[in-house]
């Protein structure tokens, strides 16, 4: 059997095909702006799955997964911060039956992410997880006893809303100092160009030029990792999970800042497991498509 797994994200739509394995067959993205609205992002998933099903008729059905909370049950957003304009509401699972004719499902972006790694990834054979997405926005999952925790109004695993420094910098979701707002690839070079007092283009830029020896970027970076310890670490004392996942596009340059990380963590006294995420970027298409599997045999999606 094959399915399709779709990945709405901040500034791209990526689609996968695979197979009950995880072996992905085909893949494709198409950079969307997420805050361009509602029609411009259906317009690019449309346009993906298209693609995909073009190569792969034989696709049995379409996992989604799309920041927001979304109501796993009945596929629907119920509610989006600022930046994804138009998108609360959306009934994500009628649209995709409607408009490609299959079964299809859809969930918070981390929590696909999630089942992506702990189906083929660094959380694997793990069942207390978890999972914390640093990208455009800051996404977060929770799993226990092998099971996504969703919570009881489908805001399970935020943590980049939770509130990591009192009174700081105002938040799309209306809080102001939330996790996002600091360890977001967004934030760091937002935080990093402030410094400088020049733009630097992307996360990637600032973590190189941090290795560099470049002072403004090194101080940034230094209090990303601090700060990312603190939440880690916070995390750990709460739930006490067999390990802490962490990817978004700043853990594709991990080697980078994950042994300032750890020694951060370690003094800051946590022994919490901490892995980079092994399915980079694609952990949210493939754990859509993982998605797509359990709720075709009426697993967990369902
Ligand atoms: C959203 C989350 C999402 C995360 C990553 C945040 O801004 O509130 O629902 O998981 O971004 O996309
Ligand atoms: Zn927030």
């Amino acid at each position: 059997m094959k399915v399709i797994g779709i990945d709405i994200g901040g500034t791209s739509v990526k689609g996968v095909v695979c197979d009950r394995e995880g072996r992905s067959l085909a893949e494709t993205r198409r950079p969307t702006d997420a805050r361009a609205g509602r029609e411009a992002i259906l317009a690019s998933v449309a346009s993906t799955v298209e693609a995909l099903l073009g190569d792969h008729p034989e696709a049995a059905a379409i996992g989604i997964g799309t920041a927001g909370r979304v109501n796993a049950a009945d596929g629907i957003v119920v509610y989006a911060t600022d930046n994804l304009p138009g998108w609360q509401g959306m009934n994500l699972k009628a649209w995709a039956e409607a408009a490609f004719g299959r079964p299809a499902f859809a969930d918070n972006d981390a929590n696909a992410a999630l089942l992506g790694e702990s189906w083929i990834g660094a959380a694997r054979g793990l069942r207390d997880v978890v999972m914390l997405t640093l990208g455009t926005g800051v996404g977060g999952a929770n799993m226990a006893g092998g099971e996504l925790i969703r919570g009881a109004n489908w805001s399970g695993g935020e943590w980049g809303h939770a509130v990591l420094v009192p009174e700081g910098t105002a938040c799309n979701c209306g809080r102001s100092g939330c996790i996002e707002q600091y360890l977001s690839g967004t934030a760091l070079v937002r935080l990093a160009s402030e410094a400088a007092g020049r733009p630097y283009p992307s996360g990637l830029d600032v973590l190189n030029a941090a290795a560099a020896g470049e002072r403004p970027a090194q101080e940034t970076v230094d209090r990303f990792v601090f700060r990312l310890a603190v939440a880690a670490g916070n995390i750990a004392n709460g739930l006490d999970p067999e390990a802490i996942v962490i990817g978004g596009g700043v853990v594709d340059a991990h080697p980078l800042w994950w042994p300032a990380f750890r020694s951060a963590l370690a003094h800051a006294g946590s022994h919490a497991d901490v892995r980079p995420a092994q399915l980079g970027n694609r952990a949210g298409t493939l754990g859509a498509a993982k998605l797509a599997l359990d709720g075709l045999s009426g697993g967990p999606a369902a």
